[in-house]
């Protein structure tokens, strides 16, 4: 089943880094296994980078990035074109990376192929099309005396070194988010992938040679967050850090960046509701994308619409029928035919979602369906449906990041709009309904950095992804994607 290319990466030995363009081994006693969630058993090993591979990785990007190396040299043509490229290669290695995200996150096989493979494939084929259109503008300034005249302009120049700190539950596409708007501003690149999930991107690693990246632009090491991580960060020779992750690890490393005033965007955690109203709870398709959009990864996704308020009237047939359809949800391991979830990425994890459900159902929530491990190998739980009235439960304001959705009602568009931004975090939120006002009201109202009308959220490379309050700073994708990658220069000439 799996593919000659996945075959010979799973074979016995430690997996290599990406640094300068080289394949480098680390210490071979410092080395992280890499388990496939569905089975429980190690696929391969990878170095865990200490300080010596850090400030070689920091180095190697450094000198890529001088103003005279290869990299700095091309023109916007020529990184539209290697960009290209990528996107063809990654396209036509669409299976093997599908493959090595299903073994090492466990997810289904068909969105590994579609959401994270051709997803990364899409990304950098958007961004290529950037790297000639990256642009300042000409200015009346008020500087300039009378003797003298004067022309005023900015210009794009791109912000230097580039660490890129991505999470597991989307390994590949998430980095591709990052890598590739990077490339197109004209960045250099090191990406630290999750220690649960480092396999694809060494993968990306090697299509980037491929694909005719100079060495050192772009680089990857493996390794912990806590330590190699964390070392990526403190270093005062990167210009910009880009992370993805939770709002606790994010918070941390904003403070760190502060230290050498590094540059930040930062994606975290959220607790997205989705709200239906009467008109649109009896229809299948609303049921179905409340579903998709908390189950779907495993609920194990930024935007999940973790807690869907209900309009009071519709409440109990609604709850209903989420509940037919997350008892028909079939847990599988990824690689299974008609599945609709596999496990979650590790044992912490799931000890980490069953405690959340636990604790809610002791602080009186109750449970609808799911809400137990299942006894068999792998980190497997079903969807979970919660129910209560009581919008300060923990599990109504903590991300959970699992298969757990927790339902409430609402009385009027202004109690919906109240409990959904009853909130620390602000990332996304989904509204099910017809009527106009009720829709645009809410789109006006909700404080998220993306609302979805009558869908389950989705990415897309040209829209925006950006949270508001907790949940980020910056936003990706779209075109503020790549100039978060850029800095502004402004010049004024007197003549
Ligand atoms: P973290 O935020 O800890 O990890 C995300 C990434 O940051 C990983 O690559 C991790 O590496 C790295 N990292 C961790 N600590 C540091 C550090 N001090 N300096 C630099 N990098 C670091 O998330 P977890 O994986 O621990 O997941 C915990 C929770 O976070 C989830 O349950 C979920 O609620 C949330 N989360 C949200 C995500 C989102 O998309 N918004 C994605 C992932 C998690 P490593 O994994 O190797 O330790």
């Amino acid at each position: 089943m799996l593919n000659d290319e996945v075959r010979a990466f799973l074979s016995p030995g430690i997996r290599p880094m990406y640094v300068g363009g080289q394949w480098i081994h680390g210490d071979p006693g410092q080395t992280i296994d890499v388990v496939n969630p569905a089975t429980e058993k190690v696929l391969t090993r990878v170095y865990c980078a200490g300080a010596s591979l850090v400030n070689k990785a920091v180095s190697e990007a450094n000198k890529a990035f001088e103003h005279n190396a290869p990299w700095r040299r091309m023109t916007p043509r020529e990184r539209e074109r290697i960009l290209l490229t990528m996107a063809d290669l990654i396209e036509s290695s669409a299976e093997t990376i599908a493959q090595l995200v299903t073994l090492e996150n466990g997810k289904l096989f068909s969105q590994a192929f579609s959401s994270d493979a051709m997803g990364a494939a899409h990304t950098f084929r958007y961004f290529a099309g950037w790297a000639t259109k990256l642009e300042g503008a000409t200015l009346d300034s008020s500087i300039n005396n009378k003797n003298a005249a004067g022309f005023a302009f900015t210009q794009r120049e791109p912000v230097g070194v580039v660490a890129a700190i991505v999470p597991w539950n989307f390994p590949f596409s998430i980095a591709a988010w990052k890598v590739a708007p990077a490339l197109a501003a004209g960045c250099t690149v090191i990406l630290k992938p999750s220690e649960e999930t480092p396999l694809s991107a060494l993968v990306m690693a090697q299509l980037s040679k491929e694909a005719g990246l100079p060495d050192g632009v772009f680089n990857v090491l493996t390794g912990d967050g806590a330590h190699t991580g964390r070392m990526l960060t403190e270093s005062k020779n990167i210009d910009k850090i880009t992370f993805t992750g939770s709002t606790t690890t994010g918070k941390s490393i904003g403070q760190t960046a502060m230290t050498h005033m590094t540059g930040l965007s930062l994606e975290l955690g959220g607790k997205s509701p989705a709200i239906v109203f009467a008109d649109k709870a009896g229809e299948r398709n609303t049921v179905k994308g409340v579903i998709n959009g908390i189950f779907r990864n495993q609920g194990q996704v930024c935007v999940a619409g973790s807690r869907v308020y209900i309009e009071a009237k519709s409440y109990e047939k609604f709850v209903g029928d989420l509940k037919e359809e997350a008892e028909k949800m079939k847990l599988g391991n990824g690689f299974e035919k008609d599945i609709d979830l596999g496990p979650l990425v590790s044992a912490t994890h799931l000890e980490r979602v069953q405690g959340f459900i636990d604790r809610s159902i002791s602080q009186g929530a109750k449970l609808v369906c799911g809400g137990k491990q299942m006894n068999r190998k792998g980190y497997f739980l079903p969807p979970t449906i919660l129910e209560t009235k009581d919008n300060h439960l923990e599990i109504v304001r903590q991300e959970v990041f699992g298969p757990v959705l927790v339902a409430l009602p609402f009385h009027s568009l202004d109690e919906a709009i109240e409990l959904a931004n009853d909130n620390e975090m602000g990332l996304a939120a989904t509204v099910w309904t017809s009527d106009i006002h009720n829709a645009f009201s809410l789109v006006k109202r909700l404080e998220a950095g993306v609302v979805f009308v009558n869908s389950p959220v989705r990415s897309d490379p040209n829209l925006p992804l950006g949270g508001f309050k907790e949940s980020g700073l910056g936003s990706e994708l779209g075109k503020s994607g790549v100039y978060a990658y850029t800095r502004i220069k402004s010049v004024n000439i007197a003549y």
